[in-house]
C-alpha cells in the first residue's frame, strides 16, 4: 500500500492537469488532522459525489464532528473525484486517498458512505473500485476495511446491500460510537470479519445483509425474509437520537466555491405535517426541537470559527419551528450590523414566512422558495398538503409586495389520482400568481417554476402507487411548456428517463444490485448529474441482468404485497402509512399531528427514549392508544390504482 509520502509525491505529478486541483488538497480551516498512530480506530467518511458537493453535507459534518472528538479514534474525508482526476489516478497509480492525511482508504478501518439519495449509487462502486477494494462485501477478506452506509436512502437498503457490509438506519450520532467500539473489540480479541459483523448486526439499528435472505414468489413479488443467524431481529428499528446533540460548529472552511459556502444549525429534525409523497417527512419523525438559545450560541460559534458570511437555519419545515419569530429576533440581534446572510430554507406557504423574512430582511438576500407541489386543491388534499388557493395568492402577492421580484413555485406531476385538469391548474395557478404580482409591484415580477415528477418512495402512503408513465409525463410536460411560455416565467422539469432512474434504485430489490453492477461496468457514474446519466446504459443493464424495469415502476401493487423494504422499520407502522393512502385517495386530509397524534407508531416505539430525555424538544403529543385501523393490509385483497386512474 502506498504511503501518504508516496502519493502526495505522485499527486505533485498531476495536480496542474486536473481541473480545481484544490479539491484534492485537504488542508482546510477547521479540517481535523490528528496523528495517525495516537489513535486505534480510523474512519474514511466518504460522501460519493464531488467536493464541491459533499464538502456541504451536513450528516457528514455530524460524524465527522463526533469521531473526532474521541480520543481512540479519528475521521478524516474523501469524495469522488471527477473523471478528470480518475483518469490520471489510474494512469499513475494512484488509490483514492482521505484528504487529511494522503492514506489510502484501503489503510482505514471503517469506510462510512452517506448515501442522502440513490443516484449515487454508482459512484459509491467507483469509490470502492479506485481504492482498490473489492465492491462485494462477500469478497472482501480479513485486510479489507469495514465498508458502512447510511442516510435516508438507506431505508431500502436492498439495491445496495451486495456492496455494503452493514446499514446504520436512522440516525448516527449515537450508532456510529457502538460500531467503532464493535471494531475495537474485535481488535482486541483478533476476533475474525465475520465475528465482527454477526457483532454489527446485533446492535440496534444496523442490518447487515449478509445474515438475510430474500425468498420471493413466482410472481416475482417478496414472499418473505429468512434470518440466517440466531439472536438476529427480523426487522431492523430505525435508530433516533432521543435529544439532539450539541451541533458541529467548526465548519470546514473549503479551499473552493462550493454548493453552500455557509455555516449551518440544525434547528429540528423530523417534520410532521405529514405530506404523503415525503420520505424525509415520514422517516425523520419524531420532531425534536434545538432551544434556541442553544441555536444562537452555535451559529455564533459557527460563524466565529469559520467567518462564513451565511448562515442557514436548517430543518424539514422551519416556519413550524416553535419558537421561530423569537428565534429569527434573537439571530437579528446576535449578527446586528454584521455582513452576514441569514437562510431559512423550507418555509411553509402560510404567511407567518413573510413577517419571518421581513425580520431577516437586513440579512436576507435570496429569492423567496415555495413548495405547494399540487396546483388544484383536491390534489393538494390527495398529497396532505393542503392549502387553499387564496392563501397562495395572498402570501405571493405579499411577498411580490414587499419588494422581493422573484419567486419560485415547486410543484409535482404524477401523483396518484392526478388528471389532465390538475395539471393545467398548474399553468393557471402560475399565471395568477404572476397577474397578482404585477397589481402587486408591475411587471419586474418574476417567477421561477420547477416541475418534479413524483418518484413514489419506500416508507411513504404512496410507497403503494406506481409512477406515472413515460408517455404521460411527456404530455403533461408539453402541457405545462405550451401553457407557461411568458417572458416573466422560467419553467424547469425534471426528464421522465431520470424521474425513471431515480424510481428503479429507489423501489428496487436485492436483484438490483446486479443491475447497478452491470450499470457501473458499463461506465454509469455521476448518475446524480443530469448531463452524465446514460438511460440507455441503464436500460442494457436490466436487459444483462434479465430483469423488466417496469416491475418496479409500472406494476400495479396489491394491497398485502411484502416489499422488499418491509423488514426496515422507520417505526411509522405499515399499516399507518396504508390507512393514510386510502385516506388520500378519498381525498381526506390529516393535519399535523402535533395538533392531533394519528398514533403513527412512534411513540409506542420510542416512548423510554422519551421519557429518558425530557428536555429533548420532542413534539408528540402525551402518549394515546393507537387508533383502530379502518383498513387492515390483510382484508382488502385488490389492486391499487394508478395515477389518472
Ligand atoms: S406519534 Fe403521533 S404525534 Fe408523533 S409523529 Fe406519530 S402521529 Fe405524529
Amino acid at each position: 500500500m502506498l504511503t501518504p509520502e508516496q502519493i502526495e509525491t505522485r499527486l505533485e505529478r498531476i495536480l496542474s492537469s486536473v481541473q480545481k486541483p484544490a479539491r484534492y488538497v485537504g488542508g482546510e480551516v477547521n479540517s481535523v488532522v490528528k496523528d495517525w498512530d495516537s489513535v486505534s480506530t480510523r474512519v474514511a467518511l466518504i460522501f460519493p459525489d464531488i467536493y464541491d458537493i459533499g464538502v456541504s453535507n451536513v450528516g457528514l459534518k455530524i460524524l465527522y464532528d463526533q469521531i473526532n472528538q474521541r480520543h481512540d479514534a479519528l475521521a478524516e474525508r474523501a469524495y469522488s473525484v471527477w473523471t478528470d482526476m480518475e483518469a490520471k489516478m489510474r494512469e499513475q497509480g494512484i488509490p483514492l486517498y482521505a484528504l487529511e492525511s494522503k492514506r489510502p482508504l484501503g489503510g482505514f478501518d471503517i469506510l462510512g458512505f452517506s448515501l442522502p439519495y440513490e443516484t449515487l449509487y454508482t459512484n459509491t462502486l467507483n469509490i470502492l473500485d479506485l481504492a482498490g477494494i473489492p465492491l462485494r462485501s462477500a469478497d472482501r477478506d480479513e485486510t479489507q476495511p469495514l465498508v458502512i452506509a447510511g442516510g435516508h436512502a438507506c431505508t431500502n437498503p436492498e439495491p445496495m446491500h451486495a456492496f455494503i457490509d452493514a446499514f446504520v438506519i436512522g440516525e448516527g450520532e449515537e450508532v456510529i460510537h457502538e460500531i467503532i467500539d464493535a471494531v475495537q473489540a474485535r481488535q482486541s480479541q483478533s476476533a475474525t470479519r465475520a465475528d465482527l459483523l454477526l457483532a454489527l448486526a446485533k446492535i440496534p439499528g444496523v442490518y447487515v445483509p449478509r445474515f438475510y435472505k430474500t425468498h420471493y414468489m413466482d410472481d416475482g413479488t417478496v414472499s418473505h425474509m429468512e434470518t440466517l443467524a440466531d439472536n438476529l431481529p427480523a426487522t431492523i428499528v430505525k435508530r433516533i437520537v432521543g435529544k439532539l446533540p450539541p451541533p458541529p460548529t467548526k465548519f470546514i472552511v473549503p479551499n473552493i466555491e462550493v454548493v453552500h459556502n455557509r455555516a449551518s444549525v440544525e434547528i429540528m429534525r423530523g417534520c410532521t405535517r405529514g405530506c404523503r409523497f415525503c420520505q424525509a417527512g415520514m422517516i425523520t419523525r419524531p420532531v425534536r426541537e434545538r432551544s434556541v438559545d442553544d441555536i444562537v450560541e452555535a451559529a455564533a460559534q459557527a460563524i466565529r470559527s469559520s467567518g462564513f458570511e451565511e448562515l442557514a437555519l436548517l430543518s424539514l419545515s422551519s416556519s413550524d419551528f416553535t419558537y421561530v419569530v423569537e428565534l429569527v429576533n434573537k439571530i437579528s440581534e446576535k449578527f446586528k450590523g454584521q455582513k452576514l446572510t441569514i437562510s431559512l430554507p423550507s418555509l411553509r406557504i402560510e404567511s407567518v414566512s413573510i413577517d419571518l423574512m421581513d425580520k431577516l430582511r437586513e440579512h436576507y438576500s435570496g429569492g423567496f422558495t415555495l413548495a405547494p407541489e399540487a396546483a388544484s386543491e383536491r390534489m393538494r388534499r390527495t398529497i396532505n398538503k393542503f392549502i387553499p388557493d387564496e392563501d397562495i395568492l395572498n402570501t405571493t402577492r405579499e411577498i411580490y409586495r414587499r419588494g422581493w421580484t422573484t419567486i419560485k413555485l415547486y410543484f409535482m406531476i404524477g401523483h396518484p389520482s392526478e388528471t389532465i385538469e390538475d395539471v393545467q391548474a398548474i399553468v393557471n395557478l402560475c399565471k395568477r400568481v404572476i397577474a397578482e404580482g404585477r397589481k402587486a409591484a408591475g411587471m419586474k415580477v418574476k417567477l421561477n417554476v420547477g416541475v418534479g415528477t413524483l418518484v413514489p418512495k419506500p416508507q411513504t402512503p404512496f410507497q403503494w402507487v406506481s409512477v406515472d408513465t413515460r408517455e404521460s409525463i411527456l404530455a403533461k410536460q408539453q402541457l405545462l411548456k405550451d401553457g407557461l411560455r411568458d417572458r416573466s416565467l422560467k419553467l424547469s422539469w425534471t426528464r421522465p428517463d431520470d424521474t425513471l432512474l431515480e424510481a428503479w434504485l429507489a423501489r428496487g430489490d436485492r436483484r438490483t444490485a446486479e443491475v447497478i453492477h452491470a450499470a457501473w461496468k458499463r461506465g454509469a457514474k455521476f448518475d446524480a448529474w443530469e448531463e452524465s446519466r446514460k438511460h440507455e446504459i441503464w436500460m442494457s443493464a436490466f436487459a444483462e441482468c434479465g430483469l423488466d424495469p417496469a416491475f418496479y415502476t409500472h406494476r400495479t401493487r396489491r394491497t398485502d404485497e411484502i416489499f422488499a423494504w418491509d423488514h426496515i422499520a422507520t417505526a411509522v407502522r405499515k399499516n399507518f402509512l396504508f390507512q393514510d393512502f386510502r385516506q388520500s385517495l378519498e381525498g381526506k386530509i390529516r393535519v399535523d399531528c402535533r395538533q392531533n397524534c394519528y398514533a403513527c407508531g412512534i411513540l409506542p416505539t420510542f416512548s423510554n427514549l422519551r421519557r429518558e430525555h425530557p428536555g429533548g424538544g420532542w413534539k408528540c403529543p402525551d402518549v394515546k392508544s393507537p387508533a383502530k385501523v379502518s383498513h387492515p393490509l390483510s382484508v382488502i385483497r385488490g389492486q391499487i390504482p394508478v395515477s389518472g386512474d
